[in-house]
């Protein structure tokens, strides 16, 4: 049932100039399911072309209808919803139920931003002198270039689709080249809801020829990525350079902090199904736990015994709860990161090698006494491996959720509610949730400080990075 993905430029899905492709496979077996085009140098210009004509009408194009529009795809993705995730879960490994709550959310996220459309006001300047008139207006910043990444395909992307087509502006998105279809199955939606052609662009190819091209090409006004810091510092540079915006949803290394009077078994059951949500692959996803000593052993038994009950196997499996890293880099990764702590004195006490022969399979996997030095605790494992460590006084386990240059997502589990506030005004990050995961809705705003990026996705600020404020004055006789 897996289907081949086009690149869709100026209302067309069409093969790449050269008609290249590259393999799409499924990471439970290793298996090719099918293709994704590869877009050249003319696809871009055709992208690029397509989307300053399709910005032109789009801009122009009244709030409510573009709400109108968004509304619509927001019902189709939702009506294909279960074919969507089936795709998503073949090519990027998650348990269909998981891929089925994502392209659900993705639907919200498209009504959330419609609505978003509706109310981006300007507002009235009271003057100084007689007749005069001050006018601000909130005006969309002209064609975006998104990036988007494989681990969560539709809803990476949507929050910068809907963004951008709620403001009035066209995007030309490059997807995720792992995990296309699913993505390709956003746009349609997009597509059959009646966008006009050029306001939406998909392309796939090599994302170093792609962001190097469009990010300083005249057409693009805006530049959105999302991804790992190193990849994020590059094209902010490169944006930097060329005087466009940037959102950069980048990176983290979260830290949660268990405190001793805090519901010790739900925290730990609530901790082990949000670790292997998308095998960890998500950059909100818990890595240091900061444990105060006197709950630290009962805590860690409380987690093992969590993670035992994780069902790891083939996504499209009913059973399954945690599917395969997405692709064989992962698993790599993790193995390097878990080799480097042990020879530095760390302690396993769970997972730690890949599983099987096919396919990218790694245990949830959990590692006591790592010392500071360890690759583990300064770098993003991205996948389903964290970090256990007793705290002694608050002070130290704030200053352990700071000392890494992330400011992503960071947790607290507590029954103190003031304790939980002060923890909120000391840790550096974008977001912090207490004795629950509760991040990432449309409603609510997403985003981080410091090498985490810049720039929110999510909630009433959603639509800000595609705006632009203008004044107007006129002195009216
Ligand atoms: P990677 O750094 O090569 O790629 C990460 C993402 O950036 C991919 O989607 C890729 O297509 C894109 N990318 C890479 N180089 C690019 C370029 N020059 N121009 C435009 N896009 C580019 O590594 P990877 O192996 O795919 O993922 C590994 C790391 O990336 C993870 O450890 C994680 O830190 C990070 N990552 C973060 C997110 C996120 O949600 N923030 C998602 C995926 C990956």
């Amino acid at each position: 049932m897996y289907t081949d993905s086009q690149l869709f430029i100026d209302g067309e899905w069409r093969a790449g100039a050269d008609g290249l492709v590259l393999p799409v496979v499924n990471p439970a077996d290793g298996l090719r399911i099918g293709s994704v085009a590869k877009a050249e140098r003319a696809d871009l210009d055709r992208a690029a072309d397509a989307a300053m004509r399709g910005f032109a009408l789009w801009r122009d194009t009244p709030a409510h209808s573009r709400a109108e529009t968004l509304r619509s795809a927001a019902v189709i993705l939702r009506r294909d919803a279960e074919m969507s995730a089936r795709l998503m879960s073949l090519e990027q490994g998650k348990p269909v139920a998981e891929a089925l709550g994502e392209v659900l959310r993705g639907a919200e996220f498209i009504d959330w931003m419609a609505g978003e459309a509706q109310r981006a006001y300007g507002r009235v300047i009271p003057a100084r002198g007689a007749g005069v008139l001050q006018l601000v207006t909130r005006e969309p910043v002209g064609p975006v270039a998104a990036f988007t990444p494989w681990n969560f395909p539709i809803n990476q992307a949507v929050r910068k689709i809907a963004g951008a087509l709620a403001a009035g502006c066209s995007i030309i998105i490059k997807g995720p080249e792992e995990t296309p279809a699913s993505c390709a199955a956003l746009v349609r939606a997009f597509e059959e809801a009646g966008t006009p052609a050029g306001v939406i662009n998909l392309v796939f190819g090599t994302p170093a020829e792609i962001s190097e091209y469009l990010i300083p090409h005249p057409a693009i006004r805006k530049v959105s990525f999302t991804g790992s810091t190193v990849v994020g510092k590059h094209l902010a540079a490169l944006a930097g350079l060329h005087m466009k915006p940037v959102t950069m949803e980048l990176g983290g290394h979260a830290p949660v902090i268990v405190c001793a009077d805090a519901d010790i078994p739900a925290a730990a059951q609530a901790l082990a199904a949000f670790k292997t949500r998308t095998s960890g692959q998500s950059c909100i996803s818990p890595t240091r736990l900061l444990i105060e000593a006197p709950v630290y052993g009962r805590f860690v038994d409380a987690l093992l015994a969590a993670f035992e009950g994780v069902k790891m196997g083939d996504g499209g499996d009913p059973a399954t709860t945690m599917g395969p890293m997405a692709n064989p880099r992962r698993v790599d990764a993790l193995e390097a990161l878990v080799e480097d702590a042990l020879a530095k004195g760390a302690r396993l006490h769970i997972g730690g090698k890949r599983r099987g022969e096919a396919g990218n399979f790694f245990p949830p996997t959990v590692l006591a006494e790592a010392p500071v030095t360890s690759r583990i605790m300064n770098e993003e494992p991205f996948g389903p491996l964290l970090t256990v460590q007793p705290f002694e006084t608050l002070e130290s386990a704030i200053t352990e959720a700071n000392r890494l240059p992330y400011g992503l997502a960071a947790y607290v589990f507590t029954g103190s509610p003031a304790k939980a506030r002060h923890l909120y005004s000391r840790i550096e990050c974008g977001m912090l949730s207490v004795n629950h995961f509760g991040l990432g809705s449309a409603e609510t705003p997403f985003g981080g400080v410091r090498d985490s990026g810049f720039g929110v996705e999510g909630g009433a600020e959603a639509i800000e990075p595609y705006l632009q404020t203008r004044f107007y004055t006129s002195l009216e006789r």
